[in-house]
């Protein structure tokens, strides 16, 4: 056979030459539409290869971007990789002071910036010094190149010239469990073959007729292989831009055939949607992950919209997708409640991953079984899958010795290969579909003379999923003078959307027998909406809560 090389050049090329005519749609800062073909964005890509080389960008550079769903952005997914350099797209949600981290690990040679976030953007350009900066839509600053003119100083022609399918060609950061945030290197062989499982018929399932509307953000884990997955199936794609937008609207206006984005994100969306049900009518699907959607959600969606709801599950560290819940063909005749049980679940396996349950922190591995009860640790391999972080080498914590990724999720399996995730050991809080690290939390409260112990966990929220609960033993009369220093102190080094909204003040944190924090004690005090439910005696009961 061929050795024809899988990368993203091979599938713009595809893309271009077999459905040159469908669409790609933006909703511009002014709230009107931008509208394009493939063809012109084609075109486009090679215009901006140019502009990247002229701008120095070599193979193996990386090229950060700092920006929202947009066309620019998507003719960035092709045009950096396809030249060979590295596309880093930065999460815009964090702050100024991660992001810094993360600009200065990966080492971006050059920022490509969307004008509508010039004023965000400020503080992190003031923190990571001179880069080169390169902006599109509005309000170009002088100092900086726009976008558009550069475009349209270039020749339209240009050669890919991808020599190993296992070169990189992106690079997203996780929020690490320990504060640090850590870098996932794809190549284009991964991402390939990413594409090509996400796009069978019972994972993401898209065809050439549906008209796709990625709410999951670009800046996302690959905003969930999205942007390959529809154009190599041809698929038209909407994209909601930088400001918030009626998703109601989008599908109505614009007959959206499949959307994706976070529980969240539904959850919001719902009585719009409900109110508006029959102009809704060409949805026929929703992908929903990220987070763990609930069963009535799915319920709401299939039973009064008449709308498909498909739970998916992965990691940036898996591309990110995993698992994919779809009812089999057996399923069929079950009533909705069983069915809307099985759609809660995280799915099966897609084709091309292999899952394996583990005792959790036990260095002996022995698989365990596959029953839907017993609990383990999910540990993954597959084509797509990383084997290390950027600039690290793999470790235990992280990778097993036989070289299958530890995902940090605790799960059950069934009989049928559907995974239902029911904890994480990985101390993560999921917010709205971003990670929230409970350690670095942690680490930057302990940095207070004032606090002595310091635990935070996440407790159940209806609008955002969980949110951040900090639990912290205090020097007594400095309690409540010192609850807004913590708060300043977070918001220093992190995103709004990471403080924690309540502070919990204890004698004492609730230890494990080796002396480490038990978060599912504390969980279990604090889980009734944030309040104390376990009361009685003893040291480690809340002593008070502030706001
Ligand atoms: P990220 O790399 O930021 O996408 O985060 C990956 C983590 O998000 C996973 O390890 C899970 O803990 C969580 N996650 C992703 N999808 C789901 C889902 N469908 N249900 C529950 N948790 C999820």
């Amino acid at each position: 056979m061929m050795n024809y090389p899988l990368t993203l050049a091979q599938m713009l090329e595809h893309a271009h030459r077999i459905h040159g005519d469908k669409r790609v749609q933006t909703v511009l800062p002014n709230g009107k539409m931008h509208d394009y073909t493939y063809a012109v964005l084609y075109e486009r890509v090679k215009r901006l290869a140019n502009v990247i080389t002229e701008l120095g960008v070599q193979r193996g550079d990386r090229v950060a971007t700092y920006a929202a769903n947009t066309y620019q952005h998507l003719e960035l997914y092709y045009a950096i990789p396809c030249i060979g350099a590295v596309l880093h797209p930065l999460n815009i949600r964090l702050s100024a002071v991660q992001l810094a981290q993360i600009v200065h690990e990966a080492e971006d040679k050059l920022i490509f910036v969307d004008g509508m976030f010039t004023e965000q953007f400020e503080e992190l350009r003031h923190k990571i010094g001179c880069k080169q900066i390169v902006r599109f839509n509005l309000n170009p600053a002088d100092t900086d190149t726009f976008y558009e003119q550069l475009l349209g100083e270039v020749e339209p022609a240009y050669t890919w010239d991808i020599q190993d399918e296992n070169w990189a060609m992106g690079l997203c950061y996780t929020s690490g469990t320990q504060g640090e945030p850590r870098g996932v290197l794809y190549t284009h062989r991964s991402m390939f073959l990413h594409t090509l499982a996400v796009n069978q018929a019972d994972v993401f399932g898209l065809t050439e007729a549906d008209v796709v509307l990625p709410l999951v953000p670009m800046f996302h884990a690959m905003a969930w292989g999205l942007p390959y997955a529809c154009m190599f199936a041809g698929a038209d794609m909407v994209l909601p831009g930088p400001k918030p937008t009626c998703i109601a609207n989008l599908i109505a206006e614009n007959g959206i055939t499949v959307a994706a984005g976070v529980p969240t994100v539904w959850a919001n969306a719902y009585p719009e949607l409900l109110r508006r049900r029959k102009d809704i009518s060409s949805l026929r699907r929703v992908i929903v992950g990220g987070e763990a959607a609930s069963p009535t959600l799915i319920e709401a969606y299939e039973k009064e919209l008449g709308v498909e709801v498909c739970h998916a599950w992965g990691m940036t560290e898996m591309s990110p997708t995993g698992t994919f819940s779809k009812l089999r063909g057996t399923h069929q005749n079950l009533s909705d409640a069983k069915k809307w049980r099985i759609k809660a679940k995280q799915g099966r396996p897609v084709p091309g991953v292999e899952l394996r349950l583990a005792p959790e922190a036990s260095t002996n591995f022995t698989e365990l079984p596959w029953d839907g009860e017993t609990v383990g640790e999910v540990q993954v391999r597959s084509p797509w899958t990383a084997n290390r972080y950027y600039k690290s080498e793999p470790t235990t914590e992280h990778f097993t010795d036989d070289g299958w990724l530890r995902t940090g999720d605790l799960a059950t399996i069934d009989a049928e290969g559907y995974m239902q995730i029911v904890d994480r050991a990985k101390a993560l809080i999921r917010s709205g579909g971003e990670s929230i690290s409970s350690v670095a939390l942690e680490t930057a409260l302990l940095k207070h003379p004032r606090v002595l112990e310091a635990a935070v966990i996440g407790i159940p929220d209806e609008k955002w999923g969980e949110r951040p609960l900090a639990v912290v033993v205090l020097d007594e009369q400095a309690r409540k003078k010192i609850l807004d220093d913590l708060k300043q102190r977070l918001a220093v080094e992190f995103p709004k959307f990471w403080i924690p909204d309540r502070f919990v003040f204890v004698d004492e944190i609730p230890k494990t027998s080796v002396g480490k924090s038990d978060k599912r004690a504390i969980f279990a005090m604090f889980a009734s909406n944030g309040k104390q439910v376990a009361g009685g005696s003893g040291t480690s009961h809340p002593k008070g809560e502030i706001s």
